[in-house]
């Protein structure tokens, strides 16, 4: 257990955040946050009943007019406070996401800037939701086309980024005009809950933010959907979950945006860097101990260096030091609980089964705490379940090829569409490749491409819409056309 900076209600809010108060319950229901390093609770937190679910509706909705009607300028220095606030505080913040979600503080401290980056973009874009004029092709009126404030935007974000999924929403949405309630991950909800006193500080009017942590994720969110006051959805998950949303979504016609899972492939081929693309890779794999809707999920070497690249990869992911995310020295941290490290192992196992090779790691190490080593595998049979499914662990699956255009289908062979990564020496292929690969981003010779500047988001079943750049704030207006005569 890391005593010293284990959160306590005096420390972190652990209470439900509805209408700018501080809040139990309904029903007095509460429930554990866990310490994936140790497996030890480290805190309880209020868990929101439908009921909880409705007056944070009531209160998004009270909030609306005003925060919609306030000057975009004053909108934007709010977001430019709340990005001011949690750069001062990134290191409690990011010793917060360690605590209850496991990764590195390194990690940790990168997610909290990125989070509040978020906030600092759209404090920008606020300013800039220009509409358009232009005369009607027959000449007889003008088409003006404003964008206003869709609404009460209901935000439902997954434990992997605590920090930077909620300020990718909240960032946007605040930007627009729009009230939001927020419905953090179960694994993580005290990041949400700290942000929500953060941005209280910043001067977030009451019922502006509201956020619900709850066990009863389907239940809670469910009856949100069902409420007409509700006009968005941002999602950030599972596909799966993600499915059941859209479902949800549509009787009162929601308008959804869904960032979902990915499968993304890594493609090196025989004129690449290897020193960047083992750099690269570590990146794409690595960060977040591999828990990331981003990671690189299959790797595509060609044949002529394979070797050269596994070889390399292995001693990198051998210099791995594995343990609490807080300890001196740790790169590599737990996963966030039991069933992501059991589902991890189990894939490794059948794809060795079926004929893969174990370079290094692949086995659950003995003692407490979710871990699992950084693994790498080669000769994955084409066809396991290792490369169609996430792995959302520290494993590297590698898998040969000849041809560009073979590695080009192999890549687009997932009903995942969210990121790839190339590496090749040559820009006319780099540009070809990255223009056939079926995914809403592309790595070309980089091994990250996050940025709060930048559209993010998937095609195919990935998701639908864009966060951050200006496509972002746009997922939180409704175009309106007035047709003119003057
Ligand atoms: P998840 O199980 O889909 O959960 C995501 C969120 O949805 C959590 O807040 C969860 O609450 C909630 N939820 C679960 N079931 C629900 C239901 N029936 N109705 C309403 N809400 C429900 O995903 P996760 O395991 O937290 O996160 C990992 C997934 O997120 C991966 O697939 C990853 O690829 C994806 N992801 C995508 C992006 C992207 O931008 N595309 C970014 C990060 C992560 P509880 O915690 O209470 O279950
Ligand atoms: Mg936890």
């Amino acid at each position: 257990m890391i005593a010293t900076s284990a959160p306590t209600s005096a420390s972190v809010p652990t209470e439900l955040y509805i209408g700018g108060q501080w809040l139990p319950a309904s029903d007095g229901s509460v429930m554990t946050v866990v310490d994936p390093s140790t497996g030890d609770e480290i805190a309880s937190v209020a868990s929101a009943s439908e009921d909880d679910a409705v007056a944070a509706v009531d209160a998004a909705s009270a909030a609306l007019p005003a925060w919609a009607a306030t000057p975009p300028r004053e909108r934007g220095e709010v977001l430019r406070r709340a990005f001011d606030l949690m750069t001062q505080r990134a290191d409690d913040l990011a010793r917060l996401i360690v605590l209850e979600n496991g990764k590195t503080l390194t990690d940790a401290r990168g997610e909290i800037a990125y989070a509040a980056e978020f906030f600092r973009w759209f404090s920008e874009e606020a300013v800039r939701i220009n509409g358009t004029v232009q005369t009607a092709p027959s000449g007889a009126n003008r088409i003006l086309v404003v964008h206003q404030p869709i609404g009460v935007s209901v935000l439902v974000t997954p434990w992997n980024f605590p920090a930077a999924m909620a300020t990718r929403k909240i960032g946007p949405a605040l930007a627009a005009g729009c009230t939001v309630v927020l419905k953090p991950a179960s694994e993580t909800p005290l990041t949400a809950l700290a942000l929500a006193g953060l941005l209280c500080e910043a001067g977030v009017p009451d019922g502006v933010v509201n956020v619900l942590p709850s066990r009863r994720s389907g239940a809670v969110v469910g009856r949100m959907l069902t409420d007409r006051r509700v006009r968005k959805l941002s999602f950030t998950g599972s596909t799966e979950v993600g499915r059941t949303l859209l479902a949800a979504a549509a009787p009162a016609v929601i308008s959804c945006s869904m960032e979902l899972g990915g499968n993304a492939p890594f493609l090196v081929f025989e004129d690449a860097d290897l020193d960047a693309a083992v750099e690269g890779a570590m990146i794409a794999k690595m960060r977040n101990g591999g828990e990331a809707c981003t990671a690189a999920n299959r790797f595509y070497v060609h044949a002529s260096v394979a070797a050269e690249f596994g070889e390399r990869l292995v001693t990198a992911m051998s210099r791995l030091r594995m343990g609490s995310g807080l300890a001196d020295g740790v790169t590599l941290g737990p996963l966030v609980n039991a069933e992501a490290r059991d589902k991890v192992a189990s894939l490794v196992d059948a794809a060795v089964a079926e004929g893969a090779r174990v370079l290094v790691g692949g086995a659950v190490p003995a003692g407490a705490g979710f871990f699992y080593p950084a693994t790498v595998l080669s000769d994955v049979a084409p066809g396991s379940a290792i490369l169609a499914q996430e792995i959302f662990g520290p494993v590297a699956p590698l898998v040969t090829f000849t041809e560009e255009a073979e590695a080009v289908a192999l890549a687009n062979d997932s009903e995942y569409g969210l990121v790839s990564y190339v590496y090749t020496r040559d820009l006319a292929r780099a540009l070809r490749v990255g223009e056939a690969l079926e995914s809403g981003m592309v790595g070309v010779n980089r091994g990250i491409v996050s940025d709060p500047a930048a559209p993010f988001g998937g095609v195919k079943q990935s998701g639908l819409g864009r966060e951050g750049g200006h496509d972002g704030i746009l997922e939180y207006t409704e175009s309106k056309y007035l047709a003119v005569t003057w």
